[in-house]
């Protein structure tokens, strides 16, 4: 029998003195973590709040949602409320999914270029044969296309997936594999390598400002002036004053995409809903512009790429994530796109509130209130002796 997580704390306190008493008290049994964490101990808390409600208008989510925000930095949940509050105010953000696809990019080890281009040529010729043997290993994930590139006598195969409403990574890399024997066997090469590098899975890399990775969604909102002045504090020219400074400092750092702050909120959203954290290196890197229009109305565009979201499978099945996700009617089949819209509609409200934060001087003061609020319970700032 193996140890269960009251035998493991007791080995660990014999070990270390520290029990992890207050880590101990868990609202789900032991098993159904299954398949989610090995050596479990406990659960770590972390503080939820909810934002909203931003009203959404896409193809998939159509309504009011209030959002949930896991995290431990203050200010970031009312900075999102800000924003979403004053894209409510507009009329709400119209969302649309451009595209929904997860690749993965074995590397086949072939004898020369000369074979490596025959191997290219194979998989042009097969891939029905590849689907259908994809088709043996997940009833939801489809093999969309295999584009191959030669590098020497290296085969690098991007095939790319649909994976329902998983994010799919355990879905594609076992079908991947069968994938990958059968072309080996055909084309005699000498070996494969499931994973390389080039998908850049959680990893910052160039391909993820151009090629979908798990949901690419497109968020546009048209603010009023009024709404701007009311809700954000500025007007629409002096928050452009700022985002003309935010685009020079974006450049200069070579960053990859643009926008300021897409990693709190959906941190704090992966958080919440049981999302695979880690995704947020790629989720992150993503594109947000503002334009003046009309008489001082603000027009905003986003696009995020690399929107890696599930509302199934993973840690989507935990019950306070799985309660999260239900809060915005995202639990289950059919949900992820609607999820990625709610998601990216809620991150512009957040690059909406942060900007204009930046702008009128309520960053500073906003983080000072927190800084007053964690004296008054005791905390140390960062940094005090
Ligand atoms: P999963 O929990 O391993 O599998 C999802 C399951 O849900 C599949 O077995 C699928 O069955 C089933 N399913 C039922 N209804 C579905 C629907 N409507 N749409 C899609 N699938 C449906 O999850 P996964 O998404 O494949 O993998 C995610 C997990 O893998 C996360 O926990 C992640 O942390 C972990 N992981 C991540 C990485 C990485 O990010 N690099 C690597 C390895 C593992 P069928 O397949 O039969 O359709």
């Amino acid at each position: 029998m193996g140890a269960n997580p009251a035998m493991r704390r007791a080995w660990l306190a014999h070990n270390t003195g520290h029990a992890l008493e207050t880590a101990a008290d868990t609202r789900f049994a032991p098993e159904e973590t299954r398949g989610n964490i090995e050596n479990l101990v406990g659960a770590t808390q972390v503080p939820l709040g909810i934002g909203g409600p931003i009203r959404v208008k896409g193809e998939h989510a159509d309504g009011l949602f209030y959002v949930p925000f896991a995290t431990t930095e203050g200010t970031l949940v009312t900075t999102y409320q800000y924003g979403m509050r004053a894209i409510t105010e507009a009329g709400g953000a119209t969302t649309h999914v451009l595209g929904d696809a997860l690749d993965i990019t074995p590397c086949f080890v072939a004898d020369s270029t000369a074979h490596a281009l025959e191997v290219v040529r194979w998989l042009d010729e097969h891939l029905p044969e590849l689907q259908d043997r994809v088709a043996e290993s997940t009833r939801h994930g489809r093999l969309l296309e295999v584009r191959a590139h030669v590098l020497g006598r290296r085969v690098f195969a991007r095939m790319v997936f649909a994976t329902g409403d998983a994010m799919g990574m355990n879905m594609v890399n076992l079908a991947a594999d069968r994938v990958c024997r059968d072309v080996t066997d055909a084309t005699a090469c000498d070996r494969y390598y499931l994973r390389c590098n080039y998908s850049s899975d959680k990893k910052p890399a160039a391909i993820n400002l151009f090629r979908t990775y798990g949901k690419e969604v497109a968020v546009e909102v048209t603010l009023p002036a009024g709404v701007v002045e009311q809700h954000l504090g500025l007007t629409t020219a002096d928050l452009l004053d700022f985002v003309a400074a935010g685009r020079l400092g974006t450049m200069q750092a070579g960053a990859l995409g643009a926008n300021a702050h897409f990693a709190n909120g959906l941190a704090a959203i992966y958080i919440a809903c049981g999302q695979d954290v880690a995704q947020i290196v790629n989720a992150s890197i993503g594109f947000i512009d503002f334009e003046a229009v009309g008489d001082g109305d603000l027009y905003v565009a986003a696009r995020l790429p690399n929107l890696v979201v599930a509302t199934v499978g993973g840690g989507t099945q935990l019950p306070t994530q799985r309660e999260c996700l239900a809060l915005l009617g995202c639990d289950g089949d059919g949900t992820a796109r609607k999820f990625a819209e709610i998601v990216a509609a809620t991150v512009v409200g957040g690059e909406l509130a942060i900007c204009a934060a930046l702008a009128n001087g309520r960053f500073i003061e906003a983080h000072r209130q927190t800084r007053v609020a964690a004296a008054r319970r005791g905390a140390r700032p960062v940094g005090a002796a």
